[in-house]
């Protein structure tokens, strides 16, 4: 949001840019379909039919592949959900809940309730346009965390950021995310369909058939260079399919949830479950060489291991023997940083395990919590190699220093004044140990505008009279 004050701007401007986005969304689908209705085209006329069989199995591999790929939560039904899952709340106090939020939305559409199994304070929901009669598509997600902790007020203003994405603010291609998926999966299949037919041509006579293909679609999986096409054409599908209004969307789903059921709701529940996630964080970063950057994705990782080639042009017959112990040293260096690497991750996902173990639904603060992040961290360093990464300890801004007049693990009218206070003097102390709060750069990347930020801009609005505590 680079080119709005956020967090200092009035929800309406934020409204205004969301509605300038939704329409290039608009435009871009379009776009998007008339390019695919042009590559089904060519393959019909062009591979079609020499093979038809063997296009549609490529077809139908790259969807199951793309289908297994879209993460969509994962969720016992309320009605089905152990009882310790659920808090203080009765399965139909929720869905009481659920129906009071959809009302004051005017929403019809009631979503299925999932309780997701996690440590994390989450809540998320899924909508999908035109088969939503299919169960899990159709829902609002809840983590145990959210049930203990947040009171009735919280869970509903909680409620209300998810319905405000659900009825509100929803992009094109979350609703239709099942067409999307085939869009791509035809994409992938018509380029893989080039390679497919030279090898025909070059075997001419040879055994042709099911498991040549299946074979050349395994060998070609293996060439960094077929994947730099996909790469190539997914980037394309992604700039006509991204908005780039995702943190005023989220911002704005908060500010509905203000509207409906007061700021300090909202901001209780976002303390609540940033110290959730600050809890989780500690426990990755002590694995991570880089503080808020510890998950180091696959392409990041190979750039590090394979630096700018250097040339070799012009090097002289002499220089021959150093260059192979050179290429030697780096080979070396370069499997000993892999399964560093290897090692690392094996630790965090150990480590995080134990956490989930030792971790109650229980609010606990990242202070309270130290005992046990040392636990999970002891346990993922016992059963791997890999080593611990230590980072200078931060200042943070804790938001449970100000819940002292009326101590109950959520700030009151008075305490949230002095806090709010607090938050707007030290704009360079984190709200939270989290990356996006500590580090700009990922806050910029994130879906989710830093909570600091999603919180002070609730507040500039109230301050201009838009919502009230
Ligand atoms: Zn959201």
């Amino acid at each position: 949001m680079k080119e709005t004050t956020f967090p200092r701007v009035a929800a309406l401007t934020l409204e205004q840019m969301v509605q300038r986005s939704h329409k290039k969304e608009l435009r871009n689908a379009f776009l998007l379909l008339l390019l695919t209705a042009g590559i089904v085209h060519h393959w019909y006329q062009r591979f079609f039919p020499q093979y038809p069989w063997y296009g549609l199995i490529g077809f139908a591999i790259a969807l199951l592949w793309l289908w297994l790929q879209s993460d969509l939560p994962q969720g016992v039904p309320v009605d089905n959900a152990p009882k310790d899952q659920l808090g203080e709340y009765t399965p139909e106090q929720i869905k009481q809940l659920v129906a009071e939020v959809c009302r004051s939305y005017k929403e019809h559409e009631i979503p299925n309730i999932y309780i997701i199994d996690t440590m994390e304070g989450q809540a998320a929901v899924v909508n999908v346009d035109g088969l939503n009669f299919i169960k899990p598509w159709n829902a609002v997600y809840l983590s145990p965390y959210i049930l203990y902790n947040l009171d009735p007020d919280e869970l509903k203003s909680v409620l209300a950021h998810e319905m405000c994405h659900f009825s509100k603010h929803y992009t094109i291609w979350d609703r239709f995310f099942y067409i999307k998926i085939p869009i791509f999966a035809f994409w992938i299949m018509a380029l893989l369909n080039y390679p497919i037919d030279w090898f025909y041509n070059w075997v001419q006579g040879e055994t042709r058939g099911f498991w040549y293909y299946v074979w050349w679609v395994i060998a070609l999986s293996f060439f960094s260079f077929v994947w730099k096409v996909v790469m190539f054409l997914v980037s394309i599908v992604a700039t006509l399919i991204v908005r780039g209004d995702e943190q005023a969307i989220e911002s704005l789903c908060d500010y509905e949830a203000s509207k409906r059921y007061g700021v300090l709701p909202t901001v209780n529940a976002l303390l609540k479950i940033g110290s959730r996630q600050e809890i989780i964080n500690a426990v990755v970063a002590q694995f991570s060489p880089h503080e808020t950057k510890p998950e180091t994705s696959q392409t990041e990782l190979e750039a590090s291991l394979h630096p700018a080639k250097e040339s070799t042009e012009g090097a002289s017959e002499s220089d021959q023997e150093v260059k192979i112990k050179h290429v030697d040293h780096t080979k070396k260096a370069e499997d000993e940083e892999v399964s560093l690497e290897f090692n690392r991750m094996a630790a965090m996902r150990i480590a995080l395990t134990e956490l989930e173990n030792l971790l109650t639904p229980k609010f606990i603060s990242l202070e309270e919590a130290q005992d046990i992040i040392e636990a999970a961290v002891q346990k993922g360093l016992e059963e791997t190699t890999a080593q611990r990464y230590q980072h200078k300890k931060r200042k943070l801004l804790r938001w449970q220093a100000f819940d002292n007049i009326f101590v109950n693990q959520k700030l009151e009218a008075e305490e949230y004044t002095n806090f709010i206070d607090a938050l707007k003097s030290n704009p360079s102390k984190p709200l939270f140990y989290l990356a996006e709060e500590i580090d700009e750069e990922v806050a910029d990347e994130d879906v989710h505008p830093p909570l600091s930020k999603r919180i002070l801009f609730l507040e500039y609005n109230r301050e201009h009279g838009a919502l009230s505590l």
